[in-house]
């Protein structure tokens, strides 16, 4: 089998894992989870990607293939009936769906982040006993949510301003009354609007509509898709990650009991300063493509690709050098990301965080550079819209912009990082 083939799995041809287990010394947990979804992903989404990217529609009926097969609790812990993967375990298992289809996995990652703060994260997030029993009961109630009824939840974060790049607090208030909080405000890029049963909102809690809104009174809450007030609005037409659906969300006055807060209050400020790698969790859908464009470019070298004439072009010095490129590009990416998602852990040291920066910025970045050797390589014939190859070009340019780690401020705090220490200025030089 040459490099980027197939083999068999429970009966089906399937492509090799993107993190040969015995090399990468995956767990058996692991690999088994890999397995599954590239299994699941190559046979069911990998078919119906080019479709859901040409309507620009929501990958539902992937969605219905992911609850039968028991996945959309990947997240939640064993404990609560959930599959109980970790951090690294997810993102392993998600880049192998994002090798299939980029929208499918990028909004998987919006669902499964609402477990992810909510399980593990929070489980290594200093908390009072008072908060810790609060939030046990929390999300239990969500997570019989998800796997019984088979609830998907969506993670609308992004505003347009600062909140979302971690610099200001959010412009979307959550005001406190008897019984609940009167929810105000406009998410934008919000993936699954429309097709989430719940919206896993970040807000600012206000006592009263003239306080000053805060970063510490950040609020973490579920909002049922049906409440009166929540409405999705605009247009949805992107270059890339089509499937998202990633349309303006509007809450007017929407009201929620406390009992749907995710979290504590005030105990999201603190995962999300606590768990910096958690905003990795965007990368997966991005290794994935990586992987699928390198793919894509061995077997069209090699006259294997399905859909395109059995003519051979490996021959040329040319196509030969830039697939080593290629393979050099993907090697190093894999190599940095599988260290950086490895050492995932509460209050990382500074070198650990610099790297997960690093880490971020080579996913988002190569993914996007591998896929445009791809075309050049291939060459015309491999860029029609029949083949993959040019949605992977489309849906790779998505993973830089997306926030609060896009590559320009992973860039701006490296280059901050490495330069200073905490607490160093230039003042002295004025
Ligand atoms: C396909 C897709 C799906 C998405 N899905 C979701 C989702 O489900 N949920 C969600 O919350 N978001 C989602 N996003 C949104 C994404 O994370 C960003 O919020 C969005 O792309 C930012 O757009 P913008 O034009 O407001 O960004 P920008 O205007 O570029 O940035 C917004 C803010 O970030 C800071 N910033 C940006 N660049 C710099 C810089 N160079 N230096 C310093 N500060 C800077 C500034 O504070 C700026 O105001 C999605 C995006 C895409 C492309």
């Amino acid at each position: 089998m040459h490099d980027g083939g197939t083999s068999q799995f429970d009966g089906q041809l399937v492509d090799t894992p993107i993190f040969t287990p015995d090399s990468w010394n995956l767990t058996e947990f692991e690999a088994a989870l890999c397995a599954e979804t590239r299994a699941l992903a190559q046979a069911k989404f990998a078919p119906r990607a080019a479709g859901i990217d040409r309507e620009a529609r929501f990958p539902t009926e992937n969605y219905v293939d992911l609850k039968a097969q028991d996945l959309l609790g990947i997240c939640i812990p064993s404990e609560h009936g959930g599959r109980g993967a970790d951090l690294r375990a997810y993102m392993l298992a998600a880049a192998e769906i994002g090798r299939y289809c980029g929208a499918t996995a990028l909004t998987f990652n919006m669902h499964v982040s609402s477990c992810l703060w909510t399980g593990v994260l929070a489980d290594g997030v200093e908390m009072t006993e008072a908060q810790r029993a609060e939030h046990a009961t929390m999300r239990a109630r969500h997570y019989k949510r998800i796997l019984e009824d088979g609830a998907i939840y969506a993670q609308p974060f992004s505003e347009g301003g600062d909140a979302a790049a971690g610099k200001a607090a959010f412009g979307t208030t959550a005001l406190r009354t008897d019984g609940g909080w009167i929810i105000n405000g406009r998410k934008i890029f919000a993936s699954l609007s429309g097709h989430a049963d719940y919206y896993g909102v970040l807000c600012t809690e206000l006592d009263t509509p003239d306080s000053r809104p805060s970063r510490a009174n950040t609020m973490y809450v579920a909002i049922q898709r049906d409440t009166p007030g929540v409405s999705v609005e605009g247009h949805w037409d992107p270059l890339g990650m089509r499937g998202t659906v990633s349309r303006t969300l509007i809450f007017r006055d929407v009201f929620i009991p406390f009992s749907e807060q995710l979290m504590p209050r005030g105990v999201y400020f603190n995962a999300a300063r606590q768990w910096p790698h958690m905003f990795m969790t965007l990368t997966p859908s991005y290794m994935g493509i990586a992987q699928a464009a390198y793919d894509f470019t061995v077997r069209y070298l090699r006259g294997e690709m399905p859909g395109t004439p059995p003519v051979k072009r490996r021959m040329y010095p040319t196509k030969q050098l830039a697939v080593a490129q290629m393979k050099i590009m993907l090697e190093q990416t894999k190599s940095l990301w599988f260290q950086s998602i490895s050492e995932a852990r509460p209050n990382p040291g500074k070198d650990s965080l610099l790297r997960a920066w690093a880490a971020q910025y080579s996913v988002m970045e190569n993914a996007n550079e591998i896929a445009q050797l791809a075309i050049r390589t291939c060459g015309g014939q491999a860029m029609l819209k029949s083949l993959p190859l040019e949605r992977l070009y489309r849906d790779s340019r998505c993973g830089a912009l997306m926030l609060p780690w896009t590559a320009e401020l992973c860039t701006d705090m490296l280059g901050k990082g490495v330069l200073y220490e905490a607490g160093e200025t230039d003042e002295d030089q004025a």
